[in-house]
C-alpha cells in the first residue's frame, strides 16, 4: 500500500533523527500533506499507527496538515486553487496550468525526548 510505504519511511526519518540526537521517543509528528500529494489522510494515519507499533515512535501524536493546492496558468498568468492536475484556467479557459503548491509531502517538526 501506498500510505504505508509513506508512514514507512517518515517513521524510520523520525527515529533516526531522534537516535542522532540522544533521545529514546519520538512524541509527537507533524506532517504537511499537499492535496495533489496523491495520499489519503485517513489512510496515512491508520497505517501510522500500525507501523509504529514497536518502534520509539509508537504513540506519538500524529497531525496532519492539508495544504491546498494551487495552480498558475502559463498562458495568462492567473493564480487559483485546484484540485486536481486536469483543471483548465477559470480566466482564459486553456489547460496549460501549471501546478504550483499541493504536491509536497514533508515533516514539518517533531517531538522528541
Ligand atoms: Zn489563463
Amino acid at each position: 500500500m501506498h500510505e504505508m510505504s509513506i508512514a514507512l519511511s517518515v517513521i524510520d526519518a523520525v527515529t533516526e533523527k531522534a537516535r542522532q540526537e540522544g533521545c529514546s521517543a519520538v512524541t509527537g509528528i507533524e506532517l504537511v500533506v499537499g492535496r495533489l500529494a496523491g495520499v489519503q489522510v485517513e489512510s496515512l494515519r491508520f497505517c501510522f499507527t500500525a507501523a509504529t507499533r514497536n518502534t520509539p515512535a509508537e504513540g506519538a501524536e500524529l497531525i496532519i496538515e492539508e495544504r491546498e493546492a494551487s495552480g498558475r496558468c502559463e498562458d495568462c498568468g492567473a493564480t487559483f486553487p485546484v484540485e486536481s492536475y486536469h483543471v483548465k484556467c477559470p480566466s482564459c479557459g486553456l489547460y496549460r496550468v501549471r501546478i504550483e503548491t499541493g504536491e509536497e509531502l514533508s515533516v514539518r517538526t517533531i517531538t522528541i525526548e
